[in-house]
């Protein structure tokens, strides 16, 4: 049977962007101050998937709610289920917008919305694909279960419940990224470094901060030190150390105390070889010092394991892998207080198959063993996930990209996470096209018409191809 797609995506067109117009009108951020029991995300995340499956029941399918977690909308009968699994939160608003994040509209062949692009533009072109298969009465053999997810922008706390409660899918994909296919996803995993505050040498390192969070690269770095030689000696060989380095900052004295002030250059935690990394400049500056005991050990771990290693090396942990790449190294928050017991160095990475948090954790420590400090793996870590391009669901995908788009496919690493590393056979698929201008979690957030009717063909065509 041949199927003209883009006919039946066109004859809905409109019906399609009143459905996403309203999912778009729903501010749907995670509020945590007003969570309830009923609404465990805050109401505007509830709302969005209670107007979700009101539609898919409005249109005959049969419908589940998950206690307010997720949802979804279900169709057709067989041994197997394929799960398109997409989400109806979306991320903060943000300043700068040219109109409102809430009230959706179109503006030169672009829907400007917060979620237009991420992920309910995208989510709804799955549902209508699913929705042209129910209507013409495609033959199918398989299930297919159409997921909303409420709390995807922050912990996945809504696909938790849901897969505690709901059998998982047997295969599918996340409509929550790009085209042509993301098929991998790096593992990602935290360790933190610690010491103890204690010093005793001819400096004391009173303070050391910098960072904000895991997954970002300090842009600047706060030390406080006492010294009891000559303090402007000390202060003189900061500025000689700033200028001799890719770095600026400043010091201030006060009477034996000196505060050191460091800039370098932020950048996201999976690429941290784009940035500066202003701790670790900071404390290769301070490990030349005669601090002593836990101190010592805290700037010296730094400086000789972090600083200008971004891929393990030093700690003996760097791995490549083929298709997944590079081990990355980001250390994203330093606090170090000689008053408190635990003092901490947290590192984030990103690694390829072939490794395991735990292994990243037992290499660290045994590096560590002449000193006073301990690794320690964070919960909450993800290993490596990779479907294979051998893989038939990768291998359709690709094939019904290729048939719509004239484009070459091609296998897609990130070190990011979808949905798709839910199930052990899942992807992420569009709705992104390499033509498209990325704003997810962005001031005017857009997406264009033209990608979110192609998408729908695409997704369309797909879903068929999977379950006929
Ligand atoms: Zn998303
Ligand atoms: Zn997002």
């Amino acid at each position: 049977m041949i199927i003209d797609w883009k006919k039946e995506v066109e004859a809905r067109r409109e019906d399609l962007m009143n459905d996403l117009f309203s999912l778009l009108s729903i501010p749907s951020v995670r509020e945590d101050e007003k969570a309830t029991a009923e609404a465990p995300f805050g109401p505007g995340p509830k709302d969005a998937l209670l107007k979700f499956l009101e539609i898919g029941k409005r249109d005959g399918f049969i419908t589940k709610n998950v206690d307010n977690y997720a949802g979804h909308l279900e169709y057709g009968t067989g041994d197997e289920t394929l799960g398109v699994i997409g989400h109806v939160d979306v991320v903060p608003v943000g300043p700068g917008w040219d109109s409102d994040p809430f009230t959706p509209e179109i503006r030169e062949g672009r829907i400007y919305a917060r979620g237009a692009s991420d992920d309910k533009g995208p989510t709804v072109a799955a549902y209508y694909a699913l929705k042209i298969i129910k209507e013409l009465g495609l033959p199918v053999s398989k299930r297919t279960r159409l997921i909303v997810g409420t709390d995807e922008e922050s912990g996945w706390e809504c696909m938790d419940h849901y897969l505690t409660v709901e059998e998982k899918p047997d295969f599918g994909f996340s409509p929550d990224a790009e085209f042509p296919i993301i098929n991998g996803e790096k593992g990602n995993t935290t360790i933190v470094v610690e010491t103890a505050g204690k010093n005793e040498g001819t400096l004391n390192l009173l303070t050391f901060d910098s960072g904000m969070r895991a997954n970002m690269v300090p842009e600047t770095a706060e030390a406080v030190v006492e010294v009891s030689g000559d303090i402007d000696a000390f202060a003189s060989e900061y500025q000689e150390f700033l200028e001799k380095n890719p770095v600026t900052g400043e010091v201030t004295l006060a009477g034996k105390v000196a505060t050191l002030i460091l800039n370098g250059q932020a950048a996201h935690g999976a690429m941290p070889e784009k940035g500066i990394n202003a701790g670790t400049y900071l404390a290769d500056f301070l490990s030349d010092y005669d601090f002593s005991g836990p101190a010592k050990d805290y700037v010296t771990i730094i400086a000789d394991f972090v600083h200008t290693d971004t891929e393990g090396v030093k700690f003996g942990i760097a791995h490549e892998d083929d298709i997944m790449g590079k081990l990355s190294m980001n250390a994203g928050v330093f606090h170090f207080d000689h008053q408190k017991d635990v003092n901490t160095i947290t590192l984030n990475f990103r690694y390829p198959k072939g490794m395991t948090g735990k292994e990243i954790e037992t290499t660290i420590q045994e590096k560590l063993v002449h000193t006073t400090a301990k690794a320690v793996e964070q919960p909450g870590g993800k290993a490596p996930h990779y479907v294979p391009m051998t893989d038939p669901l990768v291998q359709t995908l690709l094939a019904t990209y290729e048939d719509h788009t004239g484009l070459k496919g091609h296998e897609q690493v990130i070190g990011g996470g979808t949905f798709g590393r839910l199930l052990e056979r899942g992807v992420a698929y569009g709705a992104m096209f390499p033509h498209s201008i990325d704003t997810m979690h962005q001031k005017n957030e857009f997406m264009a018409v033209d990608d979110l009717i192609n998408a729908t063909i695409i997704y369309a065509d797909a879903i068929y191809r999977l379950i006929k």
